[in-house]
This record gives structure tokens, sequence and C-alpha cells, in this order.
């Protein structure tokens, strides 16, 4: 057999390779340090149909008590664009500071073998976690289209 290079399958984000990008994140191992890439990693997540990092990373007052995945539903991602127009906009210089954020979005996807585009404004604020650590977290989206 020829040497070939095994170069990492990259993130389902978009990223070079998951143990570079949203891995760590998901594992536990990293906290998100911004609100773009906690929004990558709960878009990794939705793959991995991880729905304990999904509900750990939704803001207290708007997480669903519901289930968010329904098992009737196959929904494969198909790629992630984080459009970074707005976000640069409102970017502080200080961005140690930033308790709010926003990342305009298109993910796309099948269900049930239609393919979908959802084209996302999602807001985050970043907070003291129960750890008290800060964090990001997911609050809600708005629809540009
Ligand atoms: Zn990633």
């Amino acid at each position: 057999m020829s040497k070939k290079s095994t170069a990492p399958a990259a993130c389902p984000c978009g990223g070079p390779s998951l143990a570079s990008c949203c891995g760590p994140y998901i594992a536990g191992d990293a906290i998100a340090p911004t609100a773009e890439a906690l929004m990558r990693s709960r878009y990794t997540a939705y793959g991995q149909r991880n729905e304990p990092y999904l509900l750990a990373t939704w803001h207290a007052s708007t997480r669903p008590d519901e289930p968010i995945m329904s098992d009737e539903e196959k929904v494969q991602w198909l790629g992630l664009e984080v459009k970074s127009a707005l976000r640069l906009r409102q970017r502080k210089a200080d961005d140690a500071d930033l308790t709010k954020d926003t990342v305009e979005f298109v993910a796309r996807f099948k269900i049930n073998g239609r393919a979908q585009r959802l084209h996302e404004m999602s807001n985050f604020v970043r907070e003291p976690a129960e750890a008290g650590d800060l964090r990001w977290f997911y609050v809600d989206g708005s629809f540009p289209e």
C-alpha cells in the first residue's frame, strides 16, 4: 500500500477538523470563546443529534421543554455558511467585554430527502455559567427572508 496522507475529516461546520474545531466544546474540554464558535459547535451538535449539548448551550430563558429532535424527521445537515458582515459591524474593539453578539448564517439541510435552507440571525449572550466562568448561550433567532 502506498503511503497516503490521512488528513482528518473536516468539521461538519466547515472547520479544518472536528478535533481542532467544534469537538473540544462539544466534549466539554474547552469553552467556546466567541458566539460564532458556539454557533458552529451547535450546528455540528445538531448533525450529531447531541441534544444534551444543544440544551446546555441554550439560554435558560428560551430553552425548550420539549424534545428538540424527532425520530421521525430524518435531518441531514449539508453545510454551514457564516455571514460575518453584521457581526463585524456590531463588534466592539474590546472583545473581552462583549456580553451580546449576533451571528448570521445560512445552514443547508435535507428533511426526509427534501432540501431546505435556513437563514438565521442568532442572538447570543455571555453570562457566568454555574461553574462561574463566562459562557456564551444561544438565546433566539430571527429570519431575514
Ligand atoms: Zn466546527
